[in-house]
Formats: structure tokens, C-alpha cells, sequence
């Protein structure tokens, strides 16, 4: 019998306890959780032993929903009820689903969100997904045996931040705590432990129920940036049980599927998948259809025959994957590891198709239906402190640099592109015009120089700074990036304490292709911009001059004569024109040079008259 260790007094048994965390691959067809257990990552299968919980929510009259098989069971029979592949609602308004009007459900059109009438009154994607999330949390935490400390879910690539917010929404209504979200590809990559690498271009090919999406990564110190991203949002599995479905038909003297009752068509496509899914691993299989008046239609399909009907499917997901390559202007030879992701990349034509095309063996030895989830979950491992002797920690990158408009339209980068996130950055600003006390503060997002060149991101006020002359108020902004990419940006006067606060998501609706447009302009104005720079710094300093020349003459006009007066004018009036006309910078300079010149006696007698003005009625004795 093994002994039991009892730790010394005043010393824990464990070194540190061991936080209960998951990854989570919340997908369209299918979800799945997974933990790391004694330093191995694995799924977590339900009572029956499956691991895959069809993404599927029935609604009823009844309490609680019925979520995963059994929903999708009675898929057939209550259409209207049973939401399918939510995902592609999260965050979308009705107007943003062409397919909508091909679907079974009763869609709620309204600002934000669509949402979806059922049995059990209206439900929106966020509630549907929190009702997966629900039961994946209930079974980690049977098979765990205490409560989730965190987890980690994974989103798509070019998931925008409407249905990433969507998504934590949703972990939040299940009582989960999201560690951060993980982009799928990345943490595919991270389950091949490719990020223990030290540099490489990966591809990872995610073949879905009905989506495909091709990611091109880059690893580079530790940090995975996503070079480009593509597929095909209506074209996965489905497609292929589609075809088979198709010829089966054909092969019985009826056009299409759409020629048979419902029933038949919804039976014939379940025959379809199940013999997809034995041709990936047996050389035929028999598909039958039994109709209602008890005849049976039935035919083999060989693997041979079936690589023949899927051709045109695969050969258009490595169309979308060419494209995703150009965008990131790699060839496949510049690709160091090809992942395979997704329960459609078992068929052996689809990983015929992909080896031929990269002309490598990609990775494939995890299974691809949980390779997302367990590299979620490695992920989660570490990000709830599991991990910390060798405390890697994956980061990502603030793709473009983040800034505070100044005067004159200009940009003050406070963070540049390609810090490594979580970071933060200040600096510190001051007022423009005497007894300014309040500054508007305008956060933007781009590489040039002009605020006009970049993306507007949010506005913040600052007030209650206490007067004094220009530049003697201190404002502290900072700028806070967490690991998801939020931006908090504060705003702090220095010496009362006054502050205000703004966060944003900085990629908000910014795509890949878009971030990468925005560096090429900037390159390419590189030179246009620097003069800009100049000339606006220039005219901010031409406009100081002449509100002070102004507020000058205001109170002392007295001490000039009349051709002292109009020499001044004169020289205010050319810097006031060519400030208006945008003139060059180097003619604003010698306006603003002239007007000096011009004040030069002026400013000799204002000094003169404050001098006599203080001393007037004072004793000698009191001034030494
Ligand atoms: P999603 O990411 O969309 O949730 P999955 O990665 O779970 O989807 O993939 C589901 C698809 O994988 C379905 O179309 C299913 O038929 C297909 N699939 C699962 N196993 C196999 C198999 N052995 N052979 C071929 N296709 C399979
Ligand atoms: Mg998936």
C-alpha cells in the first residue's frame, strides 16, 4: 500500500495549487473542451464517452434547453427551434445574413444583434452560445471536480470585435471566466507546439462542417502574427455530403435532392455523412434510402468514385488558399509547416490535395477535431499560472501604433506597431493657450504623421485643469493594452488629480488586408509626411506668436506710434496670410521671423512699463 504524505506544518503539500483552467473550441458544427492534466493536454468526453458536442440548441416550453445530440436529434422534426451553427449569427445583424431567408428560423430583425423567436420566447446568438458553453462548463467541471478557474475560447481568425465581444458575452452568461480569447489557427499551432520554434511561416487549413478558412502565421520571437487570412464561409463538409447525396440521386433517375420529401432528403443527407466519414477510413461504403412505402433505393460508393465527386470542392478551398498566400505575398515554398484542422480534413483526397499543393506532409497526427480546443487549453495552462518553471506565455502584437492627435493635426505615436501586448506606455502633454482648462483628447490609429491619414478611434475630454499660462499644466496620458487587444486610454492632471478614461478595441472592424494597406501608405508617404510634420510645427508656432502679438496690443497699443503700430500690423497680417493660405513652410518661417523683428521694440517698452507699473508707489528700501 503506498504511504500518505503529510507536508510539514506551515507547508503546503503542493507548491502552488493547481488552478482549474480549459480551452474551448466553441465552433459552428462542433464544440469541445479540453484541460491539461499531469502536463498533458486532452479533451473531456460527456457521460457517453463523446467529445464532440454538435453545436446545436433546441428550445422548448421546458426550463432548460436541450443542447448537443439530443437537439440534434429532433433537428428534423423542429426546425424552427433547434438553432444550428449559431457562430455565424454572433454579432451579426440580420441585414449582415444573406442566407437568412433560406433558413428554418424565425429571425428578429433589430439594431445590434439579430435575434431568433423560439418556443421558450426569443433568444439571441449570445444566449444560444452561452447554452453550449453552459453544459461544456458543467462537464469540465464534473470531470475536473471543482469550479473552472478560467478559460480560454477560441474565435476565428478574422472574427471582427462585434463577434469576438459576442462571444465573450456569451462565456460570461455561462459564469465563465474568459482568460482571453485565442485566435483558432494560433492555437492549432500551439497544440504542434510550434511555438516553441524559433521562427517560421505556418499554414493552418481548417476544413469545418461549413466553413473553410486558411490562416497564414508567422512566428517570430515567440510571437505568432497572422499574416493573412482566407476560405470560404459556405463551403465545408456539408458540400460533401451534398454531392454524394446529389449523385445518389442521379443514380436513381431523380434530378436533384430537392425532388424528394423532406424526410428523404434530411435521411438521405445523414446517409450521406456517415459514408463520407467511413470512406475516410474504408475503401466503400453502402448508402441506402429507405422510403415510405417500404422500397429501399441503395449504392455503393468507392473512395475512388467519391475523390472524384469531392475534386471541385477541394480544389476551391486551395483557390482560397492561393489567395491567402498571395495576400501575404509567400509563395508555398516559403511555408514551413502545414497544419490540418477540422473533422473534413480526415478524407484522404483533402489531405492528398494538401500535401500536393505545399508539397509537404502536413501536420496531421492530432486529431483534427481537437487540436484547436487542446491548444486552447495548453494556452489556458499557462495563462492561470500553471506553468511556472518554464512560464513561455504566447503574445500577439498591436499591428498598428496607437497615438494622441496634437495641435496642428499632427500625431504624438505613444505606442508603436508591433509592441508585444499586454504593454503600456505614457506621456505627458500640456495646455496650449493660457488659462486653458479643459483638453480634448483624440486616440488614433496608423502610421502617419497626419491625424487626417489615420483612423479615428475615440474622443475624451479632460476638464477641471486648473488655469495657468500655456504649458504649465501637466496631463499624463497613458495607454494600456491587455493581452485581447483592449486599449485603455487615461487621461490624469498631474497636480489635482483630475482624470479621465476611455477604453476601445483598436482593430475594430479592421481586417488584416485593410492594417496591411494602411503600412504601405504610410511607407510610401514616409517623405511627404516628415515636411508635413515641419510646416504644421511651423504654423503652430506662427500662431502663437500672433495671438501674443495680439493679446499684446490689446492691453499696450498706447506704447507704439502710429508707424510702429502699422509695421506691426503689417507683419501680423503676412503671417496671419500666409497661415491661412498654407503657404511654404519656409515663407511662413520668414513671415513669423519679420513679425518678431517687428515686436522687438515693443516687447523692450511692455517689459519697461510692467517694471514701473510693480515699482510704482514702492520705497526704494523695500525692493533691496
Ligand atoms: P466546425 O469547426 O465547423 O465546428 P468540425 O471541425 O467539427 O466543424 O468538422 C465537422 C465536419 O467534419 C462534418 O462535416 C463532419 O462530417 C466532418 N467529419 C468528421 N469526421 C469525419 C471523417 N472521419 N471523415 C470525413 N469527414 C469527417
Ligand atoms: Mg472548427
Amino acid at each position: 500500500m503506498a504511504l500518505l504524505q503529510i507536508a510539514e506544518p506551515g507547508q503546503s503539500a503542493a507548491p502552488h495549487q493547481h488552478r482549474l483552467a480549459a480551452g474551448i473550441d466553441l465552433g459552428t458544427t462542433n464544440s469541445l473542451v479540453a484541460t491539461v492534466q499531469s502536463a498533458v493536454a486532452r479533451a473531456l468526453p460527456d457521460e457517453d464517452g463523446a467529445c464532440l458536442l454538435p453545436s446545436v440548441v433546441r428550445y422548448t416550453r421546458a426550463a432548460e434547453p436541450e443542447v448537443g445530440r439530443p437537439a440534434q436529434a429532433r433537428q428534423a422534426e423542429d426546425p424552427v427551434n433547434t438553432i444550428a451553427s449559431v457562430k455565424r449569427f454572433m454579432g451579426r445583424r440580420l441585414a449582415d445574413l444573406p442566407e437568412a431567408a433560406s433558413l428554418p428560423y424565425r429571425f428578429i430583425d433589430q439594431t445590434g444583434m439579430v435575434g431568433l423567436a423560439t418556443a421558450a420566447g426569443e433568444r439571441s446568438p449570445v444566449q444560444v452560445s452561452a447554452d453550449i458553453l453552459r453544459t461544456l462548463r458543467v462537464r469540465a467541471e464534473a470531470s475536473l471536480g471543482g469550479e473552472l478557474a478560467g478559460v480560454i475560447i477560441t474565435v476565428p481568425a478574422y472574427f471582427d470585435d462585434a463577434q469576438r465581444q459576442a462571444t465573450r458575452d456569451a462565456a460570461h452568461l455561462a459564469g465563465l471566466t474568459v482568460l482571453r480569447l485565442l485566435n483558432e489557427p494560433t492555437a492549432a499551432a500551439i497544440a504542434y507546439g510550434l511555438d516553441r520554434a524559433a521562427e517560421g511561416v505556418f499554414a493552418i487549413y481548417d476544413l469545418g462542417g461549413g466553413t473553410f478558412d486558411i490562416s497564414i502565421l508567422r512566428l517570430s520571437k515567440g510571437v505568432f502574427e497572422v499574416l493573412a487570412t482566407g476560405g470560404d464561409s459556405a463551403l465545408g463538409g456539408d458540400d460533401f455530403d451534398r454531392a454524394i447525396a446529389q449523385w445518389f440521386c442521379n443514380g436513381h433517375g431523380v434530378e436533384g435532392l430537392a425532388m424528394l420529401a423532406p424526410s428523404a432528403q434530411r435521411s438521405l443527407m445523414m446517409a450521406a455523412r456517415a459514408a463520407k466519414e467511413t470512406l475516410s477510413h474504408a475503401g466503400s461504403a453502402v448508402i441506402a434510402l429507405a422510403h415510405a412505402d417500404r422500397s429501399i433505393w441503395q449504392a455503393a460508393l468507392s473512395r475512388a468514385q467519391f475523390a472524384e465527386l469531392g475534386a471541385a470542392l477541394v480544389a476551391r478551398t486551395l483557390a482560397a488558399t492561393r489567395r491567402a498566400l498571395r495576400d501575404a505575398k509567400l509563395g508555398t515554398g516559403d511555408i514551413d509547416g502545414v497544419v490540418l484542422v477540422g473533422g473534413s480534413t480526415r478524407m484522404p483526397l483533402v489531405r492528398h490535395a494538401v500535401q500536393e499543393f505545399f508539397g509537404r506532409e502536413p501536420l496531421a497526427d492530432i486529431d483534427p477535431d481537437q487540436v484547436v480546443a487542446l491548444g486552447a487549453a495548453i494556452q489556458a495552462d499557462v495563462l492561470a499560472g500553471n506553468r511556472n518553471g518554464d512560464g513561455w506565455l504566447l503574445l500577439d502584437v498591436c499591428p498598428l501604433s496607437l497615438g494622441i492627435e496634437t495641435m496642428g493635426g499632427l500625431v504624438e505615436k505613444i505606442i508603436p506597431r508591433n509592441s508585444t501586448l499586454p504593454t503600456a506606455r505614457a506621456q505627458e502633454f500640456t495646455t496650449f493657450k493660457d488659462g486653458q482648462t479643459a483638453m480634448s483628447l483624440h486616440v488614433v490609429q496608423g502610421e502617419r504623421e497626419s491625424v487626417a491619414d489615420c483612423r479615428s478611434l475615440a474622443r475624451l475630454e479632460l476638464r477641471g485643469i486648473p488655469p495657468a499660462v500655456a504649458g504649465a499644466a501637466r496631463v499624463r496620458v497613458s495607454f494600456q493594452i491587455d493581452t485581447d487587444g483592449l486599449l485603455a486610454v487615461t487621461a490624469r492632471e498631474q497636480t489635482t488629480g483630475v482624470e479621465t478614461h476611455v477604453e476601445v478595441k483598436p482593430s475594430y472592424g479592421l481586417t488584416d488586408v485593410e492594417i496591411a494597406a494602411m503600412l504601405q501608405q504610410a511607407i510610401d508617404a514616409s517623405l511627404p509626411d516628415m515636411q508635413l510634420r515641419t510646416l504644421r510645427e511651423a504654423q503652430i508656432d506662427a500662431r502663437r506668436l500672433l495671438d501674443a502679438t495680439e493679446a499684446a496690443l490689446d492691453s499696450d497699443a498706447a506704447l507704439l506710434s502710429a508707424d510702429e503700430l502699422a509695421a506691426v500690423r503689417r507683419a501680423m497680417f503676412q503671417v496671419g496670410e500666409a497661415l491661412e493660405t498654407d503657404a511654404c513652410v519656409d515663407l511662413l518661417k520668414a513671415a513669423a521671423t519679420d513679425l518678431a523683428g517687428a515686436t522687438e521694440t515693443f516687447a523692450a517698452r511692455r517689459m519697461n512699463a510692467s517694471i514701473r507699473n510693480a515699482l510704482a508707489g514702492r520705497n526704494l528700501d523695500t525692493l533691496v
